[in-house]
């Protein structure tokens, strides 16, 4: 069995304690690799390298930092297929999906190459003669907590812009998927990245992701995944006063009005909801539809879930396993919570292997907003299904959970579409269309307890550099 150290100092090194933990295959419930865990100490140790890199790179020319982020680009692309074979194994997602997730990381370093010599300040006129300029400085030392559900898209969607912003970072993969990480980190170092600039350090939440989020030694922390794991991080980072970028979850909805094309509408509904098997920030995972076509509606939604194949993600069916024997307890636990509360299932579950952690695509009608299934994340391929019979009660459906992520709203009317899009609370809005995961050039965030902050597009690079004024007052000639 494959085995892996930490990624420290441009290589791979074992952690000071010695412990190697399995890392699980989903599609089998089987051991896939053997993976370093990384304590406090190592954790203290990536930092103090990152620390003494920083310098050096904050100060190469801005262009030499874009060539190195654009040769990495290459690099993962011509590394495509491996990529993509090596996620799917570790996370059970579909090879379909997990060649997206490569174009994407592709896709942010091409994008974060491109601008990392394009950081410019501002000049400020002031009264008189004097004027102030700006500058965007990099932060120093940033840290990462990635989730396990798209492990190398989201490396890439943020350390980036942290790179091309002049910082150096350090990343705690999540314990279940963190295989595509330090692949990443292989091969920007392959593509000049100097060594020290990037460090991978698998390890436990509770202990390597800790030891990250309450270090005095970085300048910014972000972190994707849950809403418990974030508060125990802002918790951490609030005690040392570290900016923190917050992606959480979501219970996304799609609206879907009486003048929809349902033709263009049910097939991307189920895609949102079933890419990555549900286990995405952004899944579409409530179906807000206009009473007089919820029949139809729902009818043809359930049709499109009973089609779909399920296997090992390596196989590249239509969905694959949940990531985790843990997760699919959590899941089965919502189903089960729903039944009770009286949503009634909507057809049969789908036929899959025995082994691993798959859960069927599951579709509830008549659920009642006050149920959990319709306010909580699930993270899982599980629709709620809403009716509404008015704008107004549309929105206010759309709007009535914690989380604020992203909203799609299908309609031919252009008025309605624009002022529900002005109404949502959330941080992105697809009209006629859903954009779960995609989107290098968007900026991305929540609203509410979706998070805070905004990764992706030109945006971003605000996260990872902070402002100096400096303000001169001009005497001219006496
Ligand atoms: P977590 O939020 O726990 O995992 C995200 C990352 O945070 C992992 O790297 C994890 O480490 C780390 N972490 C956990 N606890 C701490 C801590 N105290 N300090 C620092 N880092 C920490 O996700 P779970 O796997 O527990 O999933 C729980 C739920 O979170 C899911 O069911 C889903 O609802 C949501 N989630 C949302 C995601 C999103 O993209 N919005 C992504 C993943 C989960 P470790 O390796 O130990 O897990």
């Amino acid at each position: 069995m494959e085995q892996f150290g930490l990624f420290v100092g441009g290589d791979y090194r074992e952690p000071a304690s010695g412990t190697m933990v399995d890392d699980i295959d989903p599609s089998t419930g089987r051991a896939l690799a053997c993976v370093a865990q990384a304590g406090r100490e190592d954790v203290a140790a990536a930092l103090e390298i990152a620390r003494r890199t920083a310098s050096s790179w904050a100060t190469r020319s801005p262009l030499d930092r874009a060539m190195v982020l654009l040769r990495a680009a290459e690099l993962v692309t011509e590394q495509r297929e491996q990529l993509a074979e090596l996620e799917a194994r570790d996370t059970g997602k579909p090879l379909a999906q997990a060649r997206a997730d490569v174009d994407a990381a592709a896709g942010y370093l091409h994008f974060y190459g491109g601008l990392a010599d394009k950081i410019y300040g501002e000049s400020i006129p002031l009264p008189g003669d004097a004027f102030a300029i700006t500058f965007r400085e990099p932060l120093g030392v940033t840290g990462h907590i990635i989730p396990w559900n798209y492990p190398l898209q989201i490396i890439a969607r943020t350390t980036a812009p942290a790179l091309a912003a002049g910082n150096v970072s350090v990343v705690k993969p999540a314990e279940e998927a963190p295989l595509s990480t330090l692949k990443y980190a292989e091969l920007l170092t392959q593509a000049g990245l100097p060594p020290g600039a990037l460090a991978v350090l698998p390890g436990s939440g509770p202990e390597a992701g800790h030891a990250l989020a309450s270090s005095r030694e970085i300048n910014h922390l972000s972190f994707t995944g849950g809403t418990e794991s974030g508060r125990a991080v802002l918790h951490a980072t609030a005690d040392t006063i570290v900016p923190t970028t917050m992606e959480l979850g979501g219970k996304s909805p799609n609206i879907v009005f009486e003048d929809a094309d349902l033709t263009e509408a049910i097939p991307t509904i189920v895609k949102a909801l079933v890419q990555n098997s549900g286990q995405t920030c952004s899944a579409g995972s409530r179906l807000l539809v206009a009473e007089g076509i919820r029949e139809e509606v729902v009818e043809r939604v359930a049709e499109v879930f009973g089609s779909l194949t399920l296997g090992p993600g390596i196989e590249d069916p239509d969905v694959g396993p949940l990531i985790s024997r843990r997760q699919h307890e959590r899941v089965q636990g919502y189903l089960d919570a729903a039944e009770a509360d009286g949503a009634r299932r909507v057809g049969a579950a789908n036929p899959h292997p025995e082994e691993g952690f798959f859960v069927a695509p599951t579709l509830f009608d008549g659920v009642d907003p006050r149920m959990r299934i319709a306010r909580e994340e699930v993270f899982g391929p599980v629709l709620a299904v809403l009716p509404f019979r008015s704008d107004e009660e549309a929105l206010a459906l759309a709007n009535g959970t914690d989380f604020g992520l992203i909203a799609g709203v299908w309609t031919q009317d252009t008025d309605r579409a624009l002022w529900i899009s002005r109404k949502l609370e959330c941080g992105q809005v697809y009209v006629n269309s859903y954009g779960a995961g995609g989107g290098v050039a968007l900026p991305f965030g929540g609203y509410k307890q979706s998070g805070f902050g905004r990764e992706k597009g030109a945006e971003a690079l605000r996260e990872y550099t902070q402002v100096k004024t400096v303000a001169f007052r001009v005497n001219g000639p006496s």
